[in-house]
This record gives structure tokens, sequence and C-alpha cells, in this order.
């Protein structure tokens, strides 16, 4: 089995709706990845996780590996909506790292809490096993993970995922060229990420807008390109849509990388995330 990545996904900062999100969707980051065995890791709890839940349950899947990018209210706001965590029969392994992003589990419970939930954390049925050691690289099945910090207010993690050969790279809220406390240079991210099949990376601003939002912890998607023309990468997808970003606005974005792709005479596939999107490796 190949590897399967599959976004739920791909709006920034907050879930949007109307006639005008129809193709990208709405909901905010979560990603399914299933490793060649079909275990599932799931990246980030943003309000897609709600429909992955379903699907899960329906499908009779009931183990997951959960990852967190960091803990910002985007990628953590779906987990009360995760409805396999209010089922006995599920086992989640919630990996953290508590140097990066905080203790995660304490935020997630926090987030479930009075006055800001009706439903306390330690009322969940799910089983939650936590891991928060911080490792340089881990396994899940025959897939290892590695991390990298991100350049992002607060911190946080992007992810290599690679097995059977195929690599995927993983950086969203990442600000390419900023000043974040354990940020890495532009440099060691095109390393990071050299030959990948595919990188999906922050591409929240435009030229214009950056002039207002810079040291707000996002990249704009020409430097987004411009990291995937750098490291050579196969496949690049935009990620972390802007809130006031409409389907046709992300059209005209993606038909500008592909032009300034072709113009450099560089095959690689350019694309932008959708909440359905599936990509197989
Ligand atoms: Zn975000
Ligand atoms: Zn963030």
């Amino acid at each position: 089995m190949p590897m399967i990545i599959k976004c739920h996904g791909a709006r920034g900062s907050i879930p949007v709706s109307g006639p005008e999100y129809l193709k990208y969707g709405g909901d905010t980051t979560c990603l399914e990845i299933r490793t060649q065995n079909d275990e599932v890791i799931i990246v980030d709890a943003g309000s897609g996780i709600r429909r992955l839940g379903n699907q899960l349950m329906d499908e009779g899947k009931h183990h997951y590996h959960l990852i967190f990018t960091h803990s910002h209210l985007d990628h953590i706001l779906g987990f009360p909506f995760f409805r396999p965590i209010y089922h006995r029969d599920v086992t989640i392994h919630l990996m953290g790292c508590p140097t990066t992003q905080g203790n995660i589990q304490k935020l997630l419970s926090k987030a479930m809490s009075a006055p800001l939930f009706p439903v306390q954390f330690d009322a969940l049925q799910a089983t939650i096993d936590y891991d928060v050691e911080c490792r340089f690289d881990f396994q899940i099945d025959d897939m290892k993970i590695f991390p990298i910090n991100l350049n992002h207010p607060n911190g946080g993690m992007g992810y290599k995922f690679v097995e059977g050969g195929k690599s995927f790279v993983f950086l969203t809220d990442n600000e390419l060229g900023g000043q974040h406390r354990n940020g890495r240079s532009f440099e060691a991210y095109a390393d990071f990420s050299k030959d990948a099949d595919l990188l999906i990376h922050d591409s929240e601003y435009t030229r214009d807008e950056y002039g207002v939002t810079k040291g707000w912890g996002h990249s704009t998607y020409p430097e987004a390109l411009k990291l995937a023309q750098k490291a050579h990468v196969k496949a690049f997808g935009l990620f972390h849509h802007n809130q006031n970003r409409s389907d046709k606005d992300l059209d005209m974005i993606v038909e500008e990388c592909r032009s300034l792709n072709e113009d450099r005479h560089i095959s690689m596939d350019c694309f932008a995330l959708t909440q359905t999107t599936t990509l197989t490796l």
C-alpha cells in the first residue's frame, strides 16, 4: 500500500463558511496519514477533525496516533467535536513535546473545562495514552517521522514523514525569514525538504498583506514557492489559506505559481489543498 495523505481542513486561523469558500473549504488544519499497514496518523485537531472522526467511526477504525504542530486555537479547536473520544473502545496515542508546544494534554483539558466547554476532559470515554518525550525522530509502523522547529510565535513543529522511499514534508504556521524563538533559516527548511515527493507549506499571505502581517508567523505564497523550488520537491501544496481568501483568489494564486514554475522550466506540480484533497505517494 502507498502512503496516503488526506486533508480534512486547509484553512488558517478561523473556520469560515459561505458560497465563496465551497471549493477549498472552511475547516481548519487536520491531516490524516495512513501508513502502508493502514495505521492512522492524525496531524492537528483543527475543525476538520470533526468530519474525520465521523469517517473513522463509520469505517470501524478505533486506534489512532495524534500528533500536533502546535497548540494555537485553530489547530486544537476541533478536538472536543472528534466523536471517537466519547467511545470506550477507542485508543488514542497522543504524541506531544512539552518544550516546544506546551503540555498538549494539559492544554486540551484546559480547552475542555468550565466555563469554556460543557463536557470535561476527564469525562472522555476513549483511552488516551500520552507520549510527551521530545525526540529527534520517531517511528510509527514502518514510517519514520522527523520533526523540525517552526518559525512561529510560541513555537511549533513541522514534520517529515518517510516510508517506502517516499517523503512528505508538512510545514504549516511557518514564517520563512521570520525571527521567532527556535525558528530555523530558509536554508535549513530547504535542506529539510530537499527532494521531497510532496511539500505542504504555509502560504497564507500575499506580498501586499505581508506589509501589515510581518511577524505574525506565516509566509507569503511567493516565498513558500521559492522554498519548494530551492528544495526541488516534486509537488508543492499551498496551505493555511487566509480566512478572507475566496475560491477565485486561490485559483488565481495557483495559476500564478504554475506560471512562475513554467517560466523557470520547473516541472513541479503546484496546487492548493482543499478540505477533501487525497494524495497518494
Ligand atoms: Zn494556524
Ligand atoms: Zn499558529
